[in-house]
């Protein structure tokens, strides 16, 4: 693991930028911050209970200030910049990928979205200088509380930049009013986006028991994403771990952030969960969701796992080479506008 470095495949650039930078460009900016001590902001934007959040709600109102705090090309090209560095230099993470939704950095229409998008592509070729063992790239989010025109917009924008570092796109964000997600809207954007040469991974199965795990099902068939973010729910039900294994969808599974949402209650669950996924062949590597706002680091999470008996050394190895693999930075991702990627 130490030889060929840590691979990230699921962090938000939300929860990827250290307090003291996240302050720093809060003032630069002037944004109004409803504290005015440093600690009291570290607590405002990370998950700062040991016991965690009440809920995804909860982690929403925290993504709500670093997401405002970025919402500017300067502070998204220097908190891009700073989370790739930060990866490498603390984790020896070699292979990265980052998330974010441009249209929740653009002040509601306010700044120009290729201009937020363009600060995220100078923040990764002035890292990748700094850097050149890190192999980067970025993931534009669409959002379930979006329409489908905006959701629209936003994978056009991952296409257009996908020559220059946009490998890949998403969806996340709260379902409104708690109803069940329809995903068939996004459906035509994901085609597009896999004809593109994007990678494709989608949020589905952290939470909402009986209908998280419809909407896996859901997920798998009308989207056929190369990956899931979390899809934890996912274990104990045979037909999707089938489908799962069937369809070679890599899992992004990330157990301190299941642990502080309570999408898993305790550290036994989450060793349950990686048995029961080893045990059935699904495919798995291990992430943060933002190890900053998480207070955590890759590498914790690795000694989580191994401590609680979730992943032997050698399974924990193997984690992490298919994060190596499983990235959609070069390969067979590597971005070709308009050339369908067969499959
Ligand atoms: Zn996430």
């Amino acid at each position: 693991m130490e030889r060929q470095g840590l691979a990230e495949l699921h962090t938000h650039l939300g929860g990827s930028v250290s307090s003291d930078t996240l302050w720093s460009l809060a003032h630069r900016q002037g944004i109004a911050l409803p504290v005015k001590d440093f600690w009291d902001f570290d607590r405002l934007v990370t998950v700062s209970d040991p016991r965690g959040v009440p809920d995804l709600d909860a982690l929403d109102a925290i993504y709500h200030w670093t997401e405002l705090i970025q919402s500017s090309p300067a502070a998204v090209e220097v908190s891009v910049h700073g989370a790739i560095g930060g990866a490498y230099r603390s984790q020896g993470i070699t292979t990265l990928e980052l998330r974010f939704n441009p249209m929740k950095r653009n002040r509601g229409g306010e700044r120009d979205l290729d201009h937020i998008i363009l600060a995220a592509i100078r923040g990764l070729d002035v890292a990748s200088l700094e850097y050149p063992h890190v192999r980067a790239g970025l993931i534009l989010m669409m959002d379930r509380t979006f329409t489908p025109h905006q959701n629209e917009i936003i994978v056009e924008k991952a296409i257009r930049w996908a020559p220059r570092g946009v490998v890949g796109i998403d969806i996340a964000g709260p379902r409104p009013g708690g109803a069940r997600y329809d995903y068939a809207q996004v459906q035509p954007m994901v085609e597009e986006a896999r004809a593109a040469g994007l990678g494709v991974t989608i949020h589905v199965g952290e939470e909402g028991a009986e209908m998280g795990r419809a909407e896996i099902g859901e997920v798998l068939e009308l989207l056929r994403p190369d990956r899931i973010g979390h899809g934890i729910l996912a274990a104990g039900d045979a037909e999707l771990m089938r489908e799962l294994r069937d369809r070679e969808v890599v899992l992004e599974i990330c157990p301190t952030s299941n642990l502080l949402t309570k999408s898993l209650p305790d550290e036994e669950a989450v060793r349950d969960v990686f048995r029961t996924f080893v045990d059935n062949g699904v495919l798995f590597t291990i992430a943060t969701d933002g190890p900053e706002m998480m207070r955590t680091h890759l590498r914790d999470e690795f000694d989580l796992l191994l401590r609680i008996g979730a992943l032997t050394q050698d399974e924990l190895t193997e984690a992490n080479t298919r994060g190596h693999e499983a990235s959609f930075v070069g390969g067979a991702h590597a971005a070709q506008p308009n050339t369908p990627v067969g499959r």
